[in-house]
């Protein structure tokens, strides 16, 4: 939990790629959507992180940057809290948030004509929209439900000076989820 509170507070003032709000800002906002629509634990918290990847280090990340931050930041960082006892579920909603909207990309255009300038921008370099096989191993992650709702909620998390709780709240139900 020091590790990751200290992840924030190293970086969660660097801007949320193209976005009005900051790393932390987006994080808190994107936890806070997932507890009001009622999510599980496990599911606030993996809304809370998943963007850490882009929050690693670079020598973590393998020198995989580029301006829009770290490209494979969802498995990095799945990877980064599987290894410090976090569930699978946690680990696979976070693998997948990028997967969510290849897939959705995929199944509805009108979905590609709302998505934001930097969205789209990023979404070239993570494999463009789901080819039909695709979508269908998608389709049947046990998670699947989940993930789309944490992009849903991805989406949402940019609106500039909203009030939220605070990264200690947020920490104290991750730890909450942990195993180790
Ligand atoms: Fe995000």
């Amino acid at each position: 939990m020091e590790t990751i509170a200290k992840l924030f507070a190293q970086s969660g003032d660097d801007a949320y790629f193209g976005e009005p709000v900051t790393q932390l800002e987006h994080a808190l906002q994107c936890a806070q959507l997932a507890e009001k629509a009622g999510a599980d634990n496990e599911t606030v918290v993996a809304a809370f992180l998943h963007d850490i990847g882009h929050l690693l280090p670079p020598e973590l990340a393998n020198g995989y940057m580029d301006g829009y931050g770290t490209v494979d930041h969802e498995r990095l960082g799945a990877d980064f809290l599987r290894e410090r006892g976090f569930s699978e579920k946690v680990a696979q909603l976070i693998e997948h948030h990028v997967n969510a909207k290849r897939y959705l990309v995929f199944k509805n255009p009108k979905y590609f004509a709302r998505l934001s300038e930097a969205s789209l921008k990023t979404l070239e370099f993570q494999g463009g929209p789901m080819t039909r096989e695709e979508a269908a191993d998608f389709e049947i992650n046990p998670y699947f439900n989940g993930i789309l709702q944490l992009r849903t909620w991805d989406e949402q998390a940019k609106i500039p000076g909203l009030s939220t709780p605070d990264t200690d709240y947020y920490l104290s139900i991750a730890e909450k989820t942990r195993s180790l």
